[in-house]
């Protein structure tokens, strides 16, 4: 077979047992190394929509978790740059183990609590905020550190970060969704609706 281009061969078939992965975002949770702290799948999706990778840009992913955000940044493109912030010593390890299962040994790998891990770190393009904006001034010292026309993305599921966002958006504008995602999944022998946290993900501008 070859591509619409006729460019390369397309063989994705040759190995039964190769898992293929997808080019596009929101990658199958269990392609990473977790522990339960991961932007699910859908929410991955449109929160990489959001922050919408532009060639070389440079993403700072506060409060990493998996790297799951940071890597997919990474996967968008050769020339792209990301930093990982993240103070759970496990999960730092997690995160380096992910970068190298997906290819992407150039993601950066902060140990430390954001803000004070914040301080010194190249300045970033964009800025996503996964955990830890909800007390410490780490949204205020993200929206200091961000380039003047970089984008910031929250994700926000306790009430307590929801309140800094919406906090946050009536001070400054930007664009507020809420994002709920509900899985089928087994109820004794038939089949339910389980419902995800609803995210609430503020986006802006600088
Ligand atoms: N986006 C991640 C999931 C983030 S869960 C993923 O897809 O894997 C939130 C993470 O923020 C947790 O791992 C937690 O340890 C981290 N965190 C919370 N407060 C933090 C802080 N002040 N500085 C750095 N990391 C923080």
């Amino acid at each position: 077979d070859l591509d619409p281009l006729n460019l390369v061969a397309v063989e994705v078939q040759a190995e039964p047992q190769a898992r293929i992965l997808p080019l596009g975002f929101g990658l199958p949770d269990d392609l990473f190394e977790h522990d339960g702290q991961i932007t699910k799948r859908e929410i991955r999706a449109a929160t990489l929509s959001a922050l919408s990778p532009r060639r070389g840009e440079l993403l700072w992913d506060i409060g990493a978790g998996s790297g799951s955000i940071g890597i997919e940044w990474m996967l968008a493109h050769p020339s792209m740059r990301a930093i990982a912030i993240e103070h759970h010593a496990e999960r730092v390890a997690r995160i380096r183990r992910n970068a190298s299962t997906f290819g992407v040994p150039g993601l950066q790998v902060v140990e430390g609590k954001a803000p004070e891990a914040l301080a010194g770190l190249p300045v970033p393009d964009v800025i996503f905020i996964g955990g830890g904006g909800s007390k410490g001034g780490v949204l205020e010292a993200a929206i200091a550190a961000l380039s003047a026309g970089g984008r910031l993305v929250a994700n926000a599921v306790t009430l307590e970060m929801e309140r800094v966002l919406l906090d946050a958006q009536a001070r400054l504008g930007g664009r507020l969704i809420r994002l709920s995602v509900d899985r089928a999944e087994p109820v004794g022998p038939m089949t339910g609706w389980r419902a995800a946290m609803p995210v609430t993900q503020w986006a802006w501008v600088k």
